[in-house]
């Protein structure tokens, strides 16, 4: 089954309330989707975590022409063609970001060409229903006082919904942070409840507010600290007794064993539109695994990538072992995203605070494309008749 055509669809929309975190805040969101076609007119999609403008240029000048004409099937094979291409120069950031993307496309075409699921593909969902987390209580422009009051409205909203575990944003400044992770706990007294900094505090500071989300009965810290100080973590975690989770700015296997022998992280995150695709994803769950621990991908972006953590999670074997193992809950970003909720007929369904694993063959999310095509800043065509097209 050769691989005709690598297709790329830059997809921007507007916010109509703009939202923040630590770092910054967000008025647009942009994704990159790559669409591979093969010769028997099959058809895969995946998408791509990172600055869509790169990434594409990646997919279309880089990566596509070399893996026209290869065996779509050949997963293993393509990933470790373009791996090699590319490794002298780049062995991760926006070029593993855009292998990330045609390494999901292939798994979703794979699974269409052999009728199977990609929970089939990874070896077999041991779910059907798979809980989720709700990602939300992101900053507004008000004054901290609203704010406070606004976000944890937000979070019983979500419990209203049915969710039994959410993740708050902290990194604003450390009062607040203290206020938010305390009301929260107060007014969901049974809730699974995280918090997430985006590498937001010094190790003084991370050791502190790791102090307040455990007496807090928090389920786990995510980014506590820099990615750049992998050494900081196992300090850190001398220093507290709640989860540290983190990874969705790590890629490949390489980097995740770095990662884990450097200690102190107990939860990893790989972004399966960005680590290395759903390939690279299987091998870091495999070394976290020979070290006793769970990935839990990170989330973000539309419901291409939802829907591969989605089959990631139903195939997940917790660790420890045990009957009643612990859960391992599916990020579900609940911020406002058109470009996931406008632009597929058919989407990975979540009811009450769980989502439904797809058993459609391939990834089970299906694009509009007649809906996509409001949200297109730009797309490029590679095929084999010769050079990329626009
Ligand atoms: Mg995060």
């Amino acid at each position: 089954m050769k691989i005709k055509s690598v297709k790329t669809y830059h997809l921007r929309c507007h916010l109509e309330n703009p939202f923040g975190f630590s770092q910054w805040f967000y008025d647009q969101r942009n994704v990159l989707l790559v669409e591979v076609n093969t010769e028997n007119g099959l058809t895969g999609w995946g998408e791509c975590y990172g600055p869509a403008e790169i990434i594409q240029t990646a997919v279309e000048k880089f990566y596509a022409p070399k893996i026209l004409g290869m065996d779509a099937t050949g997963t293993e094979a393509i990933w470790h063609h373009m791996w090699r291409s590319s490794l002298d120069f780049s062995r991760s950031g926006v070029m593993m970001a855009a292998m990330s993307g045609i390494d999901m496309a292939l798994w979703d075409v794979k699974g269409k060409f052999l009728k199977q699921s990609v929970s089939q593909l990874m070896g077999g969902a041991v779910k059907s229903l798979v809980p989720c987390y709700a990602t939300g209580m992101y900053y507004q422009d008000l004054p901290e006082e609203q704010l406070l009051k606004a976000l944890i409205e937000e979070g019983v909203g979500y419990a209203n919904q049915g969710f039994k575990a959410m993740k708050i944003k902290v990194g604003k400044n450390i009062e607040f942070d203290k206020k938010l992770i305390t009301g929260l706990r107060k007014a969901l007294p049974h809730t699974v409840l995280a918090a997430d900094s985006n590498h937001a505090y010094d190790l003084p500071e991370a050791i502190h507010i790791a102090k307040v989300l455990d007496e807090n009965n928090y389920a786990w810290f995510e980014e506590p600290l820099s990615p750049e100080h992998p050494n900081l973590f196992a300090k850190l975690h001398s220093k507290a007794n709640i989860a540290i989770a983190t990874g969705e700015c790590e890629q490949t296997r390489y980097g995740f064993q770095r990662l884990i022998d450097a200690g102190g992280v107990q939860l990893v995150q790989a972004d399966l539109a960005y680590c290395g695709g759903p390939s690279e994803a299987l091998k870091i769950r495999a070394i976290a695994s020979a070290k006793g621990l769970n990935m839990i991908p990170h989330v973000w972006g539309t419901q291409l990538n939802l829907a591969a953590a989605t089959h990631f999670l139903a195939t997940a074997y917790p660790e420890p072992g045990r009957s009643e193992t612990q859960t391992l809950y599916l990020e579900y970003d609940r911020t406002e995203n058109p470009l996931r909720d406008n632009i597929y007929k058919t989407e990975v369904k979540v009811e009450n605070g769980q989502a439904v694993v797809p058993t459609s063959p391939g990834l089970g999310v299906e694009i509009n494309q007649t809906k996509m095509k409001d949200y297109v800043v730009s797309q490029t065509e590679t095929t084999m008749a010769g050079e990329p097209k626009h």
